[in-house]
């Protein structure tokens, strides 16, 4: 048991409640009081003081490739088509699941630090990244998403499918894990109508969410449509029957407004990722516009790899900033909305539906912010100093299922220091063998 003493939170509508005590009991929260309620601690409970200190939902990071960490800063200047044909995918081509055990501690260790507790991954090489997350304890829906033209090749006869089939035996043998198994379809571009249609078979044969990346630059957006007889990614995916299932949308910065309708009415989720959209020079989504659809809406990194951070208050501050810019509307993106892209929202999006929300019952997924600081005082309104204020300097303590994964710049589950360096001889013979 684990009681926070003496501390602030914000509630289920982000209203900062001061001076409770939360006690932590298995995973759960299992009671939230004023303090005068709890002045018989039980014995062997750990207590840790809540003074100057608030708790909040942890954090959701909705797109992300977390191994890619090992090509962080790796292929700079790019748009996204040269970035990933001349220098990623030949990368990538040299990992293996060892390399991406590495690469996702680092990328684990950033997120825990920045107080993420889950994450939604595409990526391949899954043993590696399987082994790191159930050795940290964090949250993850994790797929290997389709890619691929001939004809002669089934979808099940592909790396993907193997990677999936490991990540269904994994999940299925091991009830207590953490991880969920979700499917994925690349992009558009990168994968042909009958490989999307046998993956969306496997989706519908495991009941799996749908992670896709779709309409990220004009140019996939508007080649989609020569490709396709004027259709854009979203009516080809629908046509194809991907939105039976629920699918999380990364990026979207090209959707148009029928193709917001078609998000909107099946409740797919869009996930906004500005930093990536900005430094690959993609261009700005229309969030204001998404919220009208009243489509859910939920922020991502995408990968360090275009990012360069993982860091997603960071980005809530960013996806702020620029739209309010563009649209010349300081009043677009509130700070409770952001708040809820950032927590609620992801988690119902995962089907994580027990967590997102400070509120007993919940799993203890959250995240403890230092208010004892320079730049977080002083305090008119707590959310907008989260939103506008904060940075992964105030994480002061991570926790998922109620362990505490970080505290104090102190990992529980991650020696980092034998993580930096074993992503620094990946790196050195990766290089090596690219020269
Ligand atoms: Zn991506």
């Amino acid at each position: 048991m684990i009681i926070f003493k003496n501390i602030d939170y914000l509630d289920e509508n982000f209203n900062w409640i001061k001076n409770v005590d939360i006690t932590i009991n298995d995973k759960a929260i299992q009671k939230i009081s004023s303090n005068s309620d709890t002045a018989l601690d039980p014995e062997n409970a750990q207590i840790i003081d809540g003074k100057n200190k608030v708790v909040l939902p942890g954090f959701y990071n909705m797109h992300t490739h977390v191994p890619m960490t090992l090509l962080r800063g790796y292929g700079e200047g790019l748009n996204l088509q040269d970035w990933l044909n001349q220098k990623i995918f030949p990368f990538e081509a040299l990992l293996d699941a060892d390399d991406t055990y590495w690469g996702t501690l680092l990328g684990l260790s950033e997120f825990l630090a920045s107080g993420t507790v889950s994450f939604s991954d595409m990526y391949m090489r899954m043993p590696g990244i399987v082994k790191a997350i159930a050795e940290t304890g964090i949250k993850a829906n994790l797929c290997n998403p389709c890619t691929g033209f001939d004809p002669k090749i089934k979808y099940s006869e592909t790396e993907s499918y193997q990677d999936e089939i490991f990540l269904l035996d994994y999940v299925k043998s091991n009830p207590e894990t953490k991880i969920i198994a979700d499917a994925g379809v690349h992009a558009e571009y990168t994968s042909s109508p009958e490989y999307v249609s046998q993956l969306l078979e496997f989706a519908l044969e495991h009941d799996l969410i749908i992670q896709l990346h779709l309409s990220e630059t004009a140019f996939e957006h508007e080649e989609c449509k020569q490709r396709h007889q004027g259709r854009t990614p979203t009516e080809y995916f629908a046509d194809l029957g991907v939105f039976q299932q629920k699918c999380i949308l990364a990026h979207g910065v090209y959707v148009e407004e029928k193709d917001l309708q078609i998000i909107k009415s099946h409740d797919a989720v869009l996930v906004h990722n500005p930093a990536s959209n900005l430094k690959l020079g993609s261009g700005f989504a229309s969030v204001g516009k998404w919220l009208d659809f009243g489509v859910t809406t939920c922020l991502g990194t995408d990968g360090a790899a275009s990012n360069n951070d993982l860091d997603i208050l960071q980005e809530m501050r960013l996806a702020a900033l620029v739209q309010k810019g563009l649209k010349k509307d300081p009043k677009l993106l509130s700070p409770t909305q952001l708040l809820q892209m950032l927590t609620f929202n992801g988690a119902s999006a995962q089907g994580r539906t027990n967590s997102g929300i400070i509120k007993e019952g919940f799993a203890a997924d959250l995240v403890i912010l230092d208010l004892d600081t320079p730049n977080m005082q002083p305090i008119y309104d707590l959310a907008t100093n989260i939103v506008y204020s904060a940075n992964q300097s105030n994480v002061y303590l991570t926790m998922v299922d109620g362990q505490i994964l970080y505290r104090d710049g102190e990992y529980t589950t991650i020696d980092l220091e034998k993580v930096i360096f074993e992503v620094n001889r990946i790196k050195s013979e990766k290089l090596a063998l690219l020269d």
